[in-house]
């Protein structure tokens, strides 16, 4: 079925988003014609602005609409530990526990020689850059508990360790695979509390 040329380009633009096939972008596509305007135009709003006032914290690396970003300007936080993560949503993960005061660092992905990703695709740069100018005194490893993610952990490790910081990795007891994301409060906050020296 050929559908009008509004409603093809709205199922290419939602197709373009990850896990949505051609069956799914449809019945979206049909469900926001049925919405309110004011909806849709809401739902256009947030996708735009999303994308315009959203950036990289320039200490961190998160996403943030302010720069630094509120975690690294919020003065309360513990400046000596910087948790290492590989996704912003790891972030909000670590921050539902309210176990963790220090400060982040993301990296956008985890080492992955078969994926084509090295170490300068990562923010790891970013990250080494802040050990020699912030008092950091721990580095705690938050990758995930893929092959990737251990991958990367030993990785900076290597890298870290030299320079006297003291570095640890979250304990498992996270489900082996898993994101660090689909972990609850407790499990996170048990991961945290039994890391262990690298
Ligand atoms: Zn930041």
């Amino acid at each position: 079925m050929v559908y009008p040329e509004p409603i093809a380009k709205l199922i290419e633009g939602l197709m373009k988003l990850p896990g949505i096939g051609p069956k799914t972008a449809g019945r979206l596509a049909f469900y926001v014609l049925s919405m309110d305007e004011e909806d849709v135009l809401d739902l256009a709003k947030a996708l735009v602005n999303a994308k315009r006032q959203l950036r990289h914290c320039s200490v961190c690396q998160n996403i943030t609409d302010v720069d630094p970003c509120r975690i690294c300007r919020d003065p309360k936080r513990d400046r000596s530990v910087i948790c290492v993560v590989q996704d912003p949503k790891d972030v909000v993960a670590m921050e539902k526990t309210h176990e963790f005061h220090g400060l982040y660092h993301v990296l956008h992905g985890a080492l992955s020689p078969m994926d084509g990703v090295g170490p300068d695709d990562l923010r790891i740069a970013e990250l080494l850059e802040r050990l020699k100018t912030e008092p950091v005194q721990e580095v705690i490893l938050a990758t995930n508990p893929t092959i990737e993610g251990e991958a990367t952990a030993m990785y900076l490790a290597r890298l870290i360790k030299p320079a006297g910081i003291r570095v640890t990795r979250i304990a498992h007891g996270l489900p082996v695979g898993g994101d660090l994301e689909y972990a609850d409060e407790v499990t996170l906050t048990k991961a945290l509390e039994g890391r262990r020296e690298l």
